[in-house]
């Protein structure tokens, strides 16, 4: 599904000390762990590898353009950038590329500097497969509702269409954004059933096998749960893609009532895993990452 096009600054495993420049851009992303878990594993492979945050609500960048941040980027010779809130959509008006993913979703995570050309992908696409793969083996997905449908929650949509999911249900509070998404599924998944919903009850948690939570709430600055707690039996598996915290309200509550839980922390992991390799050229080791990512997390709760 990915387009597989040779980032111009690519580094390779046997360049030695090579080079290397990414950056992620987003609002309020100082506290992000994604550099800390690129330069890690450049070290492992010898590079000389800066992976820089350019948060436009810092002064450096403030009233900066997306534009113009990117075409400087690519200027200044990095291999590629990872776009986070608010431009996961707008950073398409920017490539000359997508992949197919991205052309489905509309939205992209990681644009590449091919030579002359910039290209996009979605490592949250990848991403949250890769981690659904790993922590939920064997559960049941024939019907899934989706809370929340912006860019992750998009992402995690055609991510559970590419995992055989035959019926999704999505909620959000701006029910155009579930409709959209909706309309998008339908004319990219062929055979799926997409319906939007108006709102959350008991009839339509007992038909679903589990419930993905895609808002931000439940992260730190949004505490709270955007599901009613009383809709939860332990019969339905709930995953949540926030990861600040990784234990969010909702997941401390579904696992009291009994429910399998799954964290944000697979998406977060195998999107930079899967980012790494399309600007580095180099494969890097899951497991590497994952151990990298506990530390983060762990030196981050100390
Ligand atoms: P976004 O702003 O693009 O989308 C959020 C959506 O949730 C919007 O459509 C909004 O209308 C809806 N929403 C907000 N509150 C709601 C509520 N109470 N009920 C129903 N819908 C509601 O944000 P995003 O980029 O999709 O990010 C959402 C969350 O996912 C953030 O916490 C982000 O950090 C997290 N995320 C995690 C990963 C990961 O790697 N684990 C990747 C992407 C996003």
């Amino acid at each position: 599904m990915q387009v597989m096009n040779k980032p111009s600054n690519q580094a390779t495993a046997d360049n030695k000390r090579l080079k290397l420049r990414a950056a992620l851009v987003g609002s309020g992303i100082m506290a992000s762990l994604t550099p800390a878990m690129h330069e890690a594993e450049g070290r492992y492979h010898g590079l000389d590898y800066k992976y820089e945050i350019i948060d436009i609500t810092g002064d450096q960048y403030r009233g900066k353009k997306l534009a113009d941040i990117i075409f400087k980027a690519r200027n200044d010779g990095l291999a590629g950038m990872n776009i986070t809130h608010p431009f996961k959509s707008e950073v398409l008006k920017y490539v000359d590329e997508v992949s197919d993913n991205v052309r489905a979703l509309g939205a992209s995570n990681a644009i590449v500097f091919t030579g002359e050309k910039i290209v996009a992908h979605s490592t949250d696409f990848s991403g949250y497969m890769r981690g659904f793969e790993r922590d939920m083996k064997g559960c049941n997905k024939t019907g899934i509702l989706l809370v929340g449908a912006g860019g992750g929650g998009s992402a995690v949509a055609f991510a559970l269409a590419s995992l055989g999911v035959e019926r999704l249900l999505i909620y959000d509070i701006d029910q155009g954004h579930a409709e959209a998404l909706v309309a998008r599924l339908e004319e990219h998944v062929p055979g799926i059933s997409a319906k939007a919903v108006s709102r959350l009850d008991a009839k339509i948690m007992a038909s679903v096998d589990g419930l993905v939570n895609a808002t931000p709430v439940g992260m730190a600055r949004y505490p709270g749960m955007a599901i009613d707690p009383d809709l939860l039996t332990p019969d339905i598996w709930v995953s949540d893609i926030v990861y600040f915290p990784l234990e969010t309200k909702l997941l401390a509550t579904a696992r009291k009532k009994g429910c399998r839980v799954m964290n944000g922390s697979g998406m977060a992991v195998y999107q930079a895993v899967h980012s790494f390799e399309l600007f580095s050229g180099i494969r890097p080791d899951a497991a590497r990452f994952e151990a990298e990512f506990e530390r983060l997390i762990a030196d981050t709760n100390s």
